[in-house]
């Protein structure tokens, strides 16, 4: 088969296609606002003169005020984080740097910061946040690519409080007719510290590095259409209730094209289950999920799942679990005749190792209750 090498670096965007930034403002992503403070002289209308106090900058609304000093033994806490820290009028509490309060001016919960302890990033305070986008690459003489590319936002509050927005390139993925191509904006040193190169570059070699989408840019499933992704359901997963682990899918899809069968018939929470039990479990190294309760030689989902057609319904029907077919399927392998619906009510209350022996002892079967089916 002919190898086909493109190097997609410079082909796939370099930023953003929307405004990233706006949407993960849009949807909260960056929850920790900071109120930074520092030593400041404050005119004191009683006594006429100026007198020591703190000024406080909040992030959240831009806008200072001036607090009363309050030296740092006389804050709540037994260690000093900062030489002194202020008093929250509102709240009628003293509060020092590293502690959590609502701004006075406009309520937002915020981090209370001193000015010295703010060392990260060349003195600002960074927080970090992931929005992920779907978009099409054409690619002459070839069937056009889906592209996702996960962009890192960052936002940097300075000294005085002002805020402003990074964008950097983090992941990207490319789908291709038999893989999916891994883009790195990034580098992990070995101390687990993030370096961001601004630019992407190609890896040899899948890595999950993507996990779970924090934020994903509302797309439209005629996105995928004419794509390499066309038949892939996407839309379908990520409409599953945590459907976020979009390279995995696509990866696995890639592999084994029949999931898409199972996303179709209903089946997507299995498979988002599948996925996410085996990225949690010890030995997850970021390969493509390999979902081995599903046989993948077969085609139609209740044979992919070693059901037959009726128990397949019933399924449907139960809005099954992982776990309630690994018991089910358990229990009948054992020989043990299970009554449906009404069995699965008892099997999802018992541990998977006692389901034969306790359904054996149920009480329909030793009273021999009529079966609905
Ligand atoms: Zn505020």
């Amino acid at each position: 088969m002919e190898q086909i090498n493109i190097n997609y670096e410079k082909l796939i965007p370099q930023k953003p296609v929307t405004d990233v930034v706006a949407y993960a403002l849009e949807k909260g992503a960056f929850q920790k606002s900071y109120l930074v403070y520092r030593s400041d002289r404050a005119y004191e209308p009683l006594g006429g003169q100026r007198i020591d106090a703190v000024l406080v900058a909040c992030s959240a609304c831009g806008r200072e005020f001036h607090a009363e000093k309050i030296p740092a033994a006389g804050c709540s806490c037994s260690y000093s984080p900062a030489p002194f820290g202020w008093r929250n009028d509102q709240l009628a509490k003293s509060v020092i740097s590293g502690d959590k309060t609502l701004c006075p001016l406009c309520g937002a919960e915020a981090k209370v910061v001193h000015i010295g302890n703010i060392r990260t990033y060349g003195g600002e305070l960074v927080d970090d946040a992931w929005v992920t986008e779907l978009s099409q690459l054409p690619v002459e003489g070839l069937t056009d690519r889906l592209v996702l590319t996960d962009w890192c936002i960052r936002r940097c509050v300075n000294k005085q409080g002002a805020t402003r927005y990074e964008t950097w390139p983090y992941t990207a993925w490319v789908v291709e007719e038999k893989k999916v191509v891994r883009l790195m904006g990034y580098l992990k040193n070995i101390g687990g510290r993030i370096c961001l190169f601004g630019e992407w570059r190609q890896r040899k070699t899948f890595v999950d590095v993507y996990g779970s989408a924090q934020l994903i840019v509302p797309w439209d499933k005629a996105l995928l259409e004419g794509t390499t992704a066309e038949n892939s359901k996407l839309d379908l997963y990520q409409a599953e209730k945590g459907g976020r682990q979009l390279v995995a899918y696509l990866s696995l899809w890639r592999r084994r094209p029949n999931v898409e069968n199972l996303v179709v018939q209903g089946c997507g929470n299995l498979v988002q289950s599948w996925i996410i039990s085996e990225m949690s479990s010890g030995n997850y190294k970021g390969g493509i999920p390999k979902l081995e309760k599903v046989n993948w030689k077969e085609k139609r989902p209740a044979q992919m799942l070693g059901l037959t057609k009726e128990e397949f319904r019933q399924m449907k029907q139960g809005k099954w679990g992982t776990e309630d077919l690994k018991k089910y399927r358990r229990v009948r392998d054992d020989g043990v005749p299970v009554q449906l619906p009404e069995d699965m009510e008892l099997l999802r209350e018992i541990q998977y190792y006692d389901c034969s022996s306790i359904l054996e002892e149920a009480p329909s079967r030793i009273f021999g209750e009529p079966s609905d089916i």
